[in-house]
């Protein structure tokens, strides 16, 4: 007999995000972009409806180029500058020309003459070696795909307009995206692209929601409406669910939730190690709010304020005042604790407005303090901000991506410049501010013994420390296998930085990921860590783990963990000597 057919449950799997279980209705936000690109044919009397449909996509791409012409902030003219070269593009007749002939002569849909009077253009510029001009072909590129967004009807959809409660599924999302993610509508996320320190996986982290990323064919295999499990502890996701498996996970669930608020409720014991080592352990935030967030987890301080998504998705850049004020109200609600305000981080995965300032290796390019260095006037207005809040309590500023020891010194040149100006203008700030760098960019690392004289710390940003020394992008899953905190090459660099720490007497932090994962304690233990910075729902694990561990035994253990040859070697060790311990700190039974 043919009864009802249950839709089959399907498991995909992906890198462990953010962690947690939730339970409910897909919402795809995008496909896959337009890369797979159909021909069909037109008939001869359809023939002016697909020139006219192509002509009202050429016109959607340009009011949409106006618009963020428009609001460009004047910082990033250059930016604008290609945005305006590429509505003249629009214009071409290489491009808008010859799709129109390709639809007539060849009768064939606009999105497949688009296509081909694109690769026409491409194969032109290939014998080109004038660079100015070879880049001309990217911005061909970047137009067409514009054009083609209207055509296909495929555009990403506003996270924050949307207004069910469901699980986000989709191909990547932003960091500026996920960071507009409402906790009552949003339950968590999958995407297919990023890895553990993406910086939109470090959000879901904060948020405290589960999310999987780097699930190939998420954005297929899943529709709207459909049933899905995440299960972000595990990095796996189940799609249309049986009845028991949909129990199993709800039991799971329940116990991960009452475990996560029994630990939070004694969040507020101080780290103190089994031998009387206390360890500070403090929050990472992004936004003002979330200082909450690291109060009620027990942080005793903000180890790392991420100012710059204050400048994402808005027209215009903060002035002063904006700043002052948002920063001097993360200092009131801890007036005693420190507040680590780290500059402008701008570009790399956080590009302004969503948008990227064409560069083919962003990462690599005009990001945070260089792009900072190059903007004296967005600068300048940062660091007074700074030094005004500095005035209400323990602030600190921390420069991120120095990667010389001079960019090191003009910023400090800059921060001493800022405070001239305040002191001209008669307005109250603290000229006694602490002054830290981020390590992590590997020339800073080896060059620590020449740095540290000049800094009252070290912040070590393992994220990106990790993605630079290793060559492996922190959000592309199919290099993740090769991104190991525990790596020898890391603990090597991060033995170094921790021994020329104490040789000059500076501080050492930790604000990377690396130092929220309750498995790495024991080696940052073992390093002599004075501070480690997390997202706020990590603090009550990694307390709880280092009330169970012994300071002195992890300075030898560090040491048979540098004499390791791969990351392999290293985990084993750990999961050898403290895999019980951390087991029975950080899960339920
Ligand atoms: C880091 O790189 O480790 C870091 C903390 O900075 P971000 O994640 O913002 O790049
Ligand atoms: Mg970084």
């Amino acid at each position: 007999m043919l009864g009802h057919k249950e839709p089959k449950e399907i498991v995909l799997t992906g890198i462990s995000a953010s962690p947690g279980i939730c339970i409910g209705k897909a919402y795809l936000v995008d496909r896959e972009g337009v890369d797979v690109i159909k021909r069909y044919m037109i008939p001869k009397s359809g023939l002016q409806n697909e020139k006219n449909r192509f002509k009202k996509s050429v016109m959607q791409a340009k009011s949409e180029l106006n618009d963020i012409i428009a609001n460009t902030h004047e910082g990033l003219r250059q930016h604008s500058d290609i945005l305006k070269s590429h509505m003249l593009l629009l214009q071409d007749k290489m491009l808008f020309d010859r799709t129109l002939d390709i639809i007539n002569q060849e009768r064939v849909n606009a999105e497949w003459a688009l296509k081909k009077a694109v690769s026409k253009v491409m194969s032109m510029f290939q014998d080109i070696s004038d660079p100015y001009l070879k880049d001309r072909a990217i911005d061909v590129v970047h137009v067409s795909e514009r054009i083609m967004l209207h055509l296909s009807g495929v555009n990403s959809v506003n996270i924050a307009d949307i207004d069910k409660r469901v699980i986000l599924v989709a191909h990547d999302l932003s960091p500026a995206q996920t960071s507009q993610i409402n906790l009552e509508r949003i339950k968590g996320f999958v995407t297919v692209r990023g890895g553990i320190t993406s910086h939109t996986s470090i959000i879901a982290r904060t948020l405290g929601i589960p999310a999987v990323q780097g699930v190939a064919n998420a954005t297929i295999q899943i529709h709207t409406d459909d049933i899905i499990i995440v299960d972000g502890s595990a990095g796996r996701i189940v799609i249309n669910p049986s009845e028991q498996t949909l129990v199993a996970y709800e039991e799971r669930q329940e116990k991960f939730e009452s475990f996560r608020a029994s630990i939070a409720r004694i969040s507020y014991r101080p780290a103190e190690t089994t031998d009387g080592l206390r360890i500070r352990v403090m929050g990472n935030i992004e936004q003002p709010e979330q200082v909450v967030s690291v109060m009620d987890n027990g942080g005793e301080g903000i180890g790392l304020y991420r100012t710059e998504f204050q400048y994402l998705s808005r027209a215009q850049f903060p002035n002063e005042d904006d700043l002052f004020n948002k920063y001097r109200d993360v200092v009131e609600v801890m007036p005693s604790a420190p507040v680590t305000i780290r500059t402008l981080d701008i570009n790399g995965d956080k590009a302004v407005n969503n948008t990227t300032l064409m560069e083919s290796n962003p990462v690599l390019g005009l990001r945070a303090i260089r792009y900072c260095l190059k903007r004296p006037e967005i600068f300048q207005t940062q660091l007074r901000a700074i030094l005004r809040a500095a005035a209400f309590g323990d602030v600190r500023v921390l420069f991120p991506m120095i990667s010389t020891y001079d960019e090191l010194m003009a910023s400090k040149r800059m921060l001493g410049q800022a405070m001239e100006t305040l002191e001209k203008s008669g307005i109250e700030f603290n000229r006694d501010i602490s002054i830290g760098v981020m390590i992590e960019v590997p020339s800073l690392a080896i060059m620590a013994d020449m740095i540290a004289p000049e800094v009252d710390f070290f912040s070590i940003g393992t994220n990106d420390l990790i993605q630079y020394s290793m060559a492996v992008d922190r959000a592309n899953k199919d290099v993740a296998h090769l991104y190991n905190p525990l790596h020898p090459a890391i603990l090597r660099l991060l033995k170094f930085v921790s021994d020329t720490a104490k040789a000059y007497n500076i501080q050492l932090f930790m604000c990377g990921e690396m130092a929220g994962d309750p498995f790495n304690l024991p080696i940052l233990m073992g390093l002599g860590m004075d501070e480690l910075s997390m997202n706020p729902q990590s603090i009550p694990m990694a307390k709880n783990v280092i009330r169970s561990l012994s300071a002195a035994e992890t300075r030898p253990f560090l040491e048979s963990a540098l004499k390791q040859t791969t990351a392999g070697d290293v985990e084993n060790l750990v999961r050898d000597a403290y895999g019980d311990i951390i087991t029975q700190a950080t899960s339920p039974e």
